[in-house]
């Protein structure tokens, strides 16, 4: 009977344990979730403002669902009740707590006033960055609703980054990889036609 006692104490301290590892978020992973929200913002502030300033796609379309994205790292903040770091203050547009962010937001803002091919290479640029910074936050996580988010967000950015990179080859320009590898930029691009013919007719890029 003594052995039994044991065997059920040791079944609920490891149930217990295990509970808390499932509900609970390392620092990384807080900190990933705080980040993205940001980050989405960051995107859908510079899309508002470029299109305000060159009204043209796909800064209309994609800027909608920034919107969208940065509702879904919300839910995750309100899920793992963590602080938001856009709040009251911080929800005006250009605004960030995040310092790495606040300087992109200048120069991007800057870069992408001086013509409309200089703001669809800043438009790339934003979803390049999303794309790695999705990779490495996606890799560090072991929770499935962040990693699910972060799959939806990631396709997404291929989406985009897809529609920037042929805006600009339409201008005669060919874009670069700044931020990715040749080989991971190559393979978002050559991504099969089909998918990319049903995100020109706009099927597929609500992301
Ligand atoms: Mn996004
Ligand atoms: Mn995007």
């Amino acid at each position: 009977m003594k052995v039994l006692t044991s065997i059920v104490a040791v079944i609920v301290i490891s149930a217990t344990s295990y509970g808390q590892r499932s509900d609970s978020l390392s620092e990384n992973e807080m900190q990933g979730i705080v980040y993205m929200r940001e980050e989405e913002k960051l995107a859908r502030d510079i899309y508002d403002s470029l299109y305000a300033k060159w009204q043209v796609n796909p800064f209309g379309n994609i800027r909608k669902n920034e919107q969208i994205h940065m509702n879904r790292m919300k839910a995750l903040i309100v899920s793992y009740k963590l602080a938001d770091p856009v709040t009251d203050g911080n929800e005006k547009p250009g605004i960030f707590l995040n310092a790495s962010l606040q300087k992109y937001y200048s120069e991007l803002i800057h870069s992408g006033s001086q013509s409309l091919n200089e703001a669809l290479k800043v438009g790339a640029m934003i979803e390049e960055l999303d794309i790695s910074d999705l990779n490495r936050y996606q890799k560090s996580t072991v929770s499935k609703p962040v990693s699910e988010t972060y799959a939806y967000l990631k396709m997404a950015s291929e989406n985009h980054l897809r529609a920037f990179v042929r805006r600009l080859k339409a201008n005669g320009i060919n874009y670069l990889p700044i931020i990715l590898t040749t080989r991971e930029f190559e393979d978002i691009i050559n991504t099969d036609k089909e998918e990319q013919n049903k995100c020109r007719e706009g099927k597929y890029c609500e992301g």
